[in-house]
């Protein structure tokens, strides 16, 4: 179990790059701190592996206080980015290094080595060096070395961004296998929403040193807390439409719709109203209809199965995902209805 109580970093020069980080990460829990560049990701990693001292809080790691202990102390393996393998050292070497730090004997180290290989599918590679082996092979040898000390947690900082798109999918699947048979705490970096949605038990995402909503993978989905997670989740991402409460329901792009749900009392027609619906929750009809958004077909892209459609509403650009075969006319006039929506005030979700 890994808890953070308040933790803080503030580097010289004054970039405050965590903010006051309270996070309670279970034990066998897989977990992903998700969020834009810059928001400081890797710098909360680096800090729970003692790369990185806090200005201020305090990290622990099943109940013992490591915040002052060097990263060495702290059994944890953290696999970076660009792997960190020795290109020196071949594949059994790479694997059995963190055992012989510890000063475990060459028959034991080289027996484990290749008993970790043969779970990450590499005993046809003990003998060769990194340089002779692919991304997607060197990424597990890395992952190899994480998990040959048997540490209380994995880091991971961005693993698979290295690998091409069709071996990345192919890795995160084998990580997700691997972690669930090992039952390993793991905290895993990311920027690409996807790969946490796919990957995490739980997820925070992250903006300026800050958690801004943590939760499943379905929560951060559906229920996105502001606005702002709402436009960084989802492959395509929420029509986030500004809103004005009317007597008979909300004004949007042109149109009355219902709202989502109960709205306070208090809401006025001067407060901040923000209608969230995702492209894979609207409906497309041909016909005018009461409750949906008026548009004229403007763009259809081709994502496979569906078509994702950009229609031009009166003061929005709406998008909306169609199956394959109902694709619209360009410039046709449509009109989109939604299913499932969201209402965020001052962009914090209402209801
Ligand atoms: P990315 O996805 O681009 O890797 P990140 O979310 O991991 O970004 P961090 O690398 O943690 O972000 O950086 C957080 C902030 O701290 C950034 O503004 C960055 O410029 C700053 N920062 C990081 N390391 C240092 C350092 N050693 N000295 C000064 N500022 C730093």
């Amino acid at each position: 179990m890994i808890s953070l109580h308040g933790l803080t970093k503030v580097f010289p020069g004054g970039v405050r790059a965590l903010d006051g980080i309270d996070l309670t990460v279970a034990d066998g829990e897989f977990f992903a701190l998700l969020g834009p560049s810059g928001c400081g990701k890797t710098t909360l990693l680096r800090t729970i592996a003692g790369l990185e001292t806090p200005t201020g809080g305090r990290v622990s790691i099943d109940g013992a206080d490591v915040t002052r202990l060097p990263p060495g102390d702290r059994d944890v393996a953290m696999v970076f980015q660009d792997y960190a393998i020795f290109p020196h050292m071949d594949v059994t070497a790479n694997i059995a290094y963190p055992l012989r730090v510890k000063k475990v004997p060459r028959d034991r180290r080289t027996a484990k080595a290749a008993e970790v290989a043969a779970r990450l599918s590499l005993t046809e590679l003990l003998h060769r060096r990194p340089a002779e082996l692919s991304g997607g092979q060197q990424q597990r040898v890395a992952l190899a070395r994480a998990i040959a000390c048997h540490p209380a947690a994995f880091l991971f900082d961005e693993p698979l961004s290295n690998l091409d798109a069709r071996l990345r999918l192919e890795a995160r699947t084998f990580l997700k296998r691997l972690q669930r048979e090992l039952a390993v705490t793991t905290v895993f970096v990311t920027h690409d929403q996807a790969e946490a949605l796919a990957l995490a038990d739980r997820i925070a995402v992250m903006s300026d040193g800050r958690m801004i909503q943590v939760g499943s993978p379905a929560e951060i989905f559906h229920r996105p807390a502001t606005t702002f997670v709402a436009s960084f989740i989802g492959s395509t991402p929420m029509n986030l439409l500004p809103a004005r409460i009317t007597d008979g329901g909300l004004a949007v792009a042109g149109a009355v719709l219902p709202a989502p749900g109960p709205c306070p009392a208090e809401i006025t027609g001067e407060d901040d109203l923000t209608y969230g619906v995702r492209p894979e929750y609207m409906d497309l009809s041909a016909a005018e209809r009461p409750g949906a958004i008026p548009g004229v077909v403007s763009v259809l892209e081709n994502l496979g199965t569906h078509t994702l459609v950009t229609m031009e509403s009166p003061d929005a650009l709406i998008q909306l995902v169609v199956q394959e075969g109902e694709e619209p006319e360009l410039g046709a006039r449509g009109w989109a209805v939604p299913r499932r929506a969201l209402l965020y005030r001052d962009g914090a979700l209402l209801t």
